[in-house]
């Protein structure tokens, strides 16, 4: 994980803006891309193959998911309480510092130094393994992906697949470098088994164990965990303590809601009908049993998603399960990538998650790196209508009224000269005979107007000058004698 994406705060507003360039002009970058997610979108096209379906399906997830926000407060009492029942210790952490504080903690009383991790973003986004490695505590990504970037020192590219922007012989040559006694081989079963034969130690050492959870559920106080590879159910049972951290939002009300849920996560993240692995935990070894840890934690974190849920439009960001459907087929994200985000979560739910948690004005142009042209909600199972919340957080950087208290950052974009730009345009297009003035003057000299000319440029690093006509409609119109003023 690079030290810039480990920096919430102080990073650069235009940090998307900055990275785009170099990224699309990467044509390795742009291809590994491009074959992934023309992959997944086809296999989750095939999944969702009966749009009758599709809309039933979704209708009863979304349905699910608000009911479970609407009574968010509730069901995270009844979910501790539950949880404590079932003899899971349940902590609260408002801030990421906290919430390491707690894993640390709990990782030192337990005398732990060695912990191995199942796929978690909540804890890239808390960026854990980084205070762990700090403290002392050694960390090993079990997630076959995570494994890959985190023997690269990268971060996750995609919430689903996190090192989708390697391609097989940029992974050979990393195993080659970084694995002991392992050689140069693109055969993908070779690379897979050099990585189990590290991990399958790593699993038998740790101490601990640390993994996210897909859905809380309050009824039953019960932790759903889904993956693929069996690594999430052996980083869970194996070592004597497991600590799962996750978003307050992940609480569900009733195990019934988690099926249709499942079923439109894994369709469509990975265009499977359901993944290899489903894990529902519900507490320590109990007496008798075999296997499963001595002591369960549950660690809820807030990191502004109390504010987020304060403001009924913007709620809606916290339906997401995190299926990364938005970004598959996002035209933005597919040729940046997700590193050009910089922040924890890229792609349409980042651009709207991210200026949310770290305020917009350190994340101010995540909003802007969209073309609002809706694919991400149409494939949303949870119907989040992304475009409008982008729309939303675009105002509110710039206008900050008083329904705009939830947003950390409002108003940080409304600089002197764009503050000056709308005051004159409110005038020109306000006056009609100034309109006609300013009309006029921009068709005898807006030839001269230097493009190369800061702030003009940067409308025309990447477009065309604007070519003002000669006469205006209105004379043209005159001329042809229809005019009616
Ligand atoms: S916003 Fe919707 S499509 Fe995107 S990750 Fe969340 S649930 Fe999936």
């Amino acid at each position: 994980m690079t030290p810039e994406t480990r920096t919430a705060t102080g990073t650069p507003r235009a940090a998307f803006t900055g990275k785009a360039p170099a990224a699309l002009n990467d044509p390795r970058l742009r291809a590994n891309f491009r074959r992934a997610m023309d992959g997944l979108m086809a296999k989750r096209a095939a999944q969702f193959a009966d749009p009758a379906e599709w809309a039933a399906l979704r209708a009863r997830g979304t349905e699910a998911r608000a009911r479970a926000l609407a009574k968010l407060p509730e069901l995270l009492e009844r979910l501790e309480r539950r949880c404590t029942e079932n003899g899971i210790v349940v902590h609260w952490a408002e801030t990421p510092a906290e919430a390491n504080a707690i894993v640390l903690g709990i990782l030192q009383a337990a005398g732990a130094r060695r912990v191995i991790k199942g796929k978690s973003m909540v804890t890239e986004e808390i960026h854990l393994n980084a205070h762990l490695e700090a403290h002392g505590i050694t960390t090993v990504e079990s997630d076959l992906g995570e494994y890959i970037i985190q023997l690269a020192g990268e971060a996750p590219s995609h919430i689903v697949m996190p090192c989708i922007h390697k391609n097989k012989a940029e992974i050979a040559a990393l195993f080659a470098a970084r694995i002991p006694g392992q050689g140069y081989t693109e055969t993908v079963d070779e690379l897979t088994a050099a990585a189990r034969r590290t991990l399958r130690g790593e699993f038998a050492r740790a101490d601990a164990g640390i993994s996210g959870v897909n859905f809380a559920v309050a009824e039953t106080g019960t932790l759903v965990l889904i993956e693929n590879e069996g690594n999430g159910r052996l980083s869970t049972t194996l070592p004597p303590l497991h600590i799962a951290v996750t978003g307050i939002e992940k609480a569900l009300e009733n195990l019934e809601d988690v099926p249709p849920l499942l079923s439109l996560l894994t369709r469509s993240a990975t265009g499977q009908p359901i993944t290899t692995y489903v894990n529902m935990i519900s507490g320590p070894r109990r007496p008798g049993e075999k296997d499963g840890p001595h002591a369960v934690h549950l660690v809820l974190l807030d990191n502004g998603r109390s504010r987020i849920y304060g403001d009924p439009e913007l709620r809606d960001t916290l339906r997401c399960i995190r299926c990364a459907a938005c970004m598959n087929h996002c035209p933005v994200y597919t040729r940046v990538g997700g590193h050009t985000y910089t922040f924890t979560y890229p792609g349409p739910i980042g651009k709207i998650l991210t200026p949310q948690i770290e305020g917009l004005d350190c994340a101010g142009d995540q909003p802007h790196a969209s073309s609002l042209c809706g694919a991400c909600a149409e494939v949303c199972p949870v119907q989040i209508p992304i475009p409008e919340l982008l729309v939303r957080l675009r105002g509110e950087a710039v206008h900050p009224g008083p329904a705009a208290v939830a947003v950390k950052g409002g108003g940080s974009g409304y600089t002197l000269f764009e503050s000056l730009g709308w005051r004159c345009s409110t005038l020109v297009f306000t006056s009609p005979r100034l309109y006609r003035t300013v009309g006029r003057l921009a068709g005898w000299f807006g030839t001269l107007m230097p493009g190369w000319l800061p702030p003009l440029n940067r409308w025309t690093r990447f477009r065309s000058k604007p070519r003002f006509a000669r006469h205006s409609l209105h004379q043209l119109a005159r001329k042809g004698g229809y005019d009616h003023e």
